[in-house]
């Protein structure tokens, strides 16, 4: 198992990823709809967040984490031109509302786009787009084929995949490592099987949603401590909230090797 850890990890280092950050915000993005708050209205550019999702992309082979309401706009905004598979961390609206619009690769690949997904957040796909997969379908509709994925590793395409099991409240949710890089978001538990996974991982992404306590997601401080004890190059919170307060102070006041994502940061791993 050491053996092929390390073996990954040479494989890994030849080939930088680059990630772009879609979006960085909670369910409701920033600013929320009719919120009078400072952050809402006078926000700068780090400070409007669209709903939280990353594309990856290694040697021409493109992936997204989560297609949220926000995808069609993401995909546009950063000219997005490719798109091999998605991968989804649950089954939450923000994270899978934007599915539909998977149908402009199926035109062009003249395919169905993968999507590998827990079980119970395949079913949930096949309840939310219930017309893409109904015996009688209307052209145009959605196609997707949906690879069930548990906790072992997987591939798509070269990209060798680590599932990072974790509870936002009382579900479960993924996140996922692919070399050094390991992305984590809508928890507020990780278990201690997945802290070992996410250990020596160059770059981290953790969610933190405000200062204050909430009941299915990290608040600041649980996120910097976790990030304190893995102890990566660089990590990255994602899945913010208005009421975490204005990018600019919250960035000043965080370790040196810990940052807050905003949407369109690019990073290579
Ligand atoms: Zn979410
Ligand atoms: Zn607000």
């Amino acid at each position: 198992m050491l053996r092929k850890t390390y073996l990954w990890h040479r494989i890994s280092e030849a080939r930088s990823m680059k990630i772009t950050f879609l979006g960085t915000g909670t369910s409701q993005g920033v600013p929320v709809i009719a919120c009078p708050c400072d952050v809402c209205t006078k926000g700068s550019k780090k400070d409007h967040r669209l709903r939280s999702s990353v594309h990856i992309e290694q040697d021409g082979f493109h992936i997204n984490i989560d297609a949220g309401p926000d995808f069609r706009y993401q995909l546009l905004r950063e000219n997005i031109k490719k798109l091999d598979a998605i991968l989804i961390t649950h089954c939450h609206k923000d994270h899978i509302a934007g599915l539909d619009d998977v149908r402009s690769f199926n035109y062009l690949y003249k395919k169905a786009m993968d999507v590998y997904a827990l079980p119970r957040d395949i079913e949930a796909i096949h309840r939310e787009f219930s017309y893409a997969f109904s015996e009688i379908r209307y052209r145009g509709t959605p196609d997707f084929h949906t690879v069930p994925i548990g906790h072992k590793n997987f591939r798509v395409g070269n990209l060798e995949v680590t599932p990072l099991p974790a509870l936002h409240m009382k579900m479960e949710v993924l996140g996922f490592r692919i070399g050094d890089f390991s992305y984590l978001t809508d928890t507020n538990y990780i278990p201690g099987d997945t802290l070992a996974r996410m250990m020596d991982s160059k770059v981290i992404v953790l969610n933190a949603l405000r200062k204050t306590p909430h009941p299915s997601h990290f608040c600041l401080n649980e996120a910097v401590k976790i990030l304190e004890f893995l102890r990566p190059e660089r990590a990255y919170i994602t899945h913010i909230s208005h009421l975490l307060g204005f990018h600019e102070e919250v960035e000043r006041d965080l370790p040196d090797f810990i940052h807050l994502a905003y949407d369109r940061l690019q990073i290579e791993v």
